[in-house]
């Protein structure tokens, strides 16, 4: 607790009068500019830093960070007035915070977003609209449903007629927003696992009466879900939550180009359905791998998954906005098939933090999780929270709505698009550089790739248990390298393990480049590259011993 002597210091007390003050607007001119004065240091402040700080972050240890961060008391009067807690913000906590706004920041799914998201996040703020129900948002409940619809016809595109019916209906649901793709892969597979114990007699349905019961009524010993060798963790999260065990996400193997491989999948069904104490609640298709950017073949999916009479979820947290590109939808083929599609929001939608979406192909599968109460969401009521995992949440349908009409889907498209085509020649220069082997090609804008020193170049015939060492002394040299580029801080490029299958324990080690931001080009992918490879040269020099034996 803060001590009198403290309070005397700063001079700053927790009182009635004050309370008051930050509660109702200022209603004179002074007040008026201080507000401004605070936008205004935001706004230009931070745009400052993030113009002077071309690199990606400050060259300091964690342990050094948290030397700062260890104070656990709160105190009991301010401590600081608003404007200074700004500028501590910009001077203590901004510099130190990583700049993913950077053209040289490559690595991750988070970037630069346009700079008309702020004000449309501080509008979001300022209304402070809770869509959970009807009575905390009323036309941001509408809107919320018209978005839902724009984007669903994106990508299942169903008829006018379809659209028209459901778009404001009480009755039906074409989606939700999500606090991400993590929420809305859940989701999607909650539903799905609904869908696969339905109420029958003697059973009112997995939801009420749990999976033990629900296993022992059909008669089933394990319930699993199909996914490709990428698949997104979030999937297992989902396993362990909905009591399925996340043992049961099943991977599939993947062909050469990182794609779940159908041959592999009908194996495992054949496998599973001639045990016949097993039961499928869903199979899962990527658009858009988070570690390769593959896309699983969709449309050979929705065939089987037809056949079989299973949920078919696509994960388009990263894709999704493919479709805004005539040049690319193609990509996305047979994702119309979906049963259920995850899109994100704060990625390839270019929306801050952090805001996801669920479809559903039919407007009735949410009624599976429909919940009510008394004091909300009641039954018959248009109140989006009767549908949804989340409780109270923020009206993300007004950015998305706001920046579609800024961007139109042609704006979209353009991001989209360079990101493919950037990724592309960053390819091809990644295979002329003689320091260089490219790893995956980019399926989308994401391409993984490796640093290999001449000596260690790949060579035919080479014997297996030399190709073993070689491979593992690639890995330590790659994992080396990302974290020293990452220390020095002018770029950043992420590391991911590839492992082939589950017989393959080691796994490929290989940087992973995530093309999104409009600012990064070819000039500044190859400055990368450069910076790479004189680290890699500098490595050696820790390595001569362990490369003597391959030259
Ligand atoms: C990012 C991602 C997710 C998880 O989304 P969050 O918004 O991080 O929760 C799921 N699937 C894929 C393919 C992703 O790329």
């Amino acid at each position: 607790m803060q001590k009198d002597g403290e309070e005397k210091r700063t001079g700053l007390v927790a009182d009635w009068n004050t309370l008051q003050r930050i509660f109702i607007r200022p209603e004179d001119e002074q007040g008026r500019q201080t507000l401004v004065k605070y936008m205004e240091q935001i706004l230009f402040g931070l745009h400052e830093f993030l113009n002077s700080h071309v690199g990606v972050t400050e060259e300091i240890s964690l342990k050094a960070l948290t030397r700062d961060f260890k104070e656990t008391v709160i105190s009991e009067h301010p401590e600081k007035k608003l404007a200074d807690v700004i500028t501590d913000i910009i001077k203590e906590i901004a510099p130190r915070a990583v700049n993913v706004t950077s053209p040289y920041f490559v690595g991750h799914m988070t970037s630069a977003i346009p700079f008309f998201m702020v004000h449309l996040k501080t509008i979001e703020t300022a209304l402070n609209q809770n869509v959970v129900k009807l009575e905390t948002s009323k036309v941001l409940s509408v809107l919320e449903k018209q978005v839902l619809a724009k984007i669903h016809r994106l990508i299942f595109k169903m008829g006018g007629d379809f659209y028209q019916r459901h778009v404001q209906s009480i009755d039906t649901s074409l989606g939700a927003f999500t606090a991400g793709g993590t929420t809305a892969n859940i989701t999607a597979l909650w539903i799905a696992r609904n869908r696969l114990f339905k109420p029958c007699t003697g059973f009112s349905g997995v939801e009420n009466e749990g999976m033990a019961r629900a296993m022992q009524v059909y008669g089933v010993e394990r319930v699993v879900v199909f996914v490709s060798r990428r698949f997104h963790f979030s999937l297992r999260k989902a396993g362990g939550l909905l009591g399925i065990g996340n043992d049961s996400i099943i991977p599939v193997d993947v062909d050469e180009r990182h794609r779940m491989d159908m041959a592999a999948l009908k194996k495992e069904i054949a496998a599973l359905n001639a045990d016949g104490k097993a039961k499928i609640a869903a199979v899962v298709g990527i658009a858009g791998a988070t570690e390769t950017g593959a896309v699983d073949p969709l449309n050979d999916i929705a065939d089987i998954c037809d056949r079989e009479g299973v949920h078919f979820h696509v994960d388009a947290a990263w894709g999704g906005p493919v479709l805004f590109s005539e040049k690319y939808a193609h990509l996305l083929d047979g994702i119309h098939r979906a049963d259920s599609v995850t899109v994100d929001c704060h990625k390839q939608f270019y929306m801050p933090m952090s805001s996801g979406m669920i479809y559903f192909r039919d407007p009735y599968a949410m009624d599976e999780i429909a919940y009510y109460s008394e004091y909300v969401n009641r039954p018959g009521s248009v109140d989006l929270g009767i549908k949804s995992l989340e409780g109270s949440r923020e009206a993300s349908s007004l950015i998305l709505d706001s920046a579609l009409k800024i961007m139109g889907s042609r704006g979209y498209a353009l991001m989209i698009e360079h990101g493919i085509e950037t990724a592309r020649k960053f390819a091809q220069e990644i295979e002329t550089h003689g320091m260089f082997e490219l790893v995956t090609r980019p399926g989308l804008n994401i391409l993984t790739y490796r640093v290999v020193p001449p000596p260690l170049k790949f060579r035919e015939g080479i014997p297996a248990a030399l190709e073993e060492r070689r491979n593992a002394l690639l890995n330590r040299l790659n994992t080396d390298l990302q974290r020293k580029q990452r220390e020095q801080g002018k770029s950043f490029v992420s590391r991911t393990t590839l492992k082939a299958s589950q017989a393959d324990e080691t796994g490929k080690v290989v940087l992973r480049a995530v093309i999104m931001n409009p600012l990064t080009d070819i000039a500044v992918l190859k400055e990368i590259l450069d910076e790479q490879a004189d680290i890699c040269r500098q490595l050696e020099k820790n390595y001569q011993k362990e490369l003597a034996a391959f030259r």
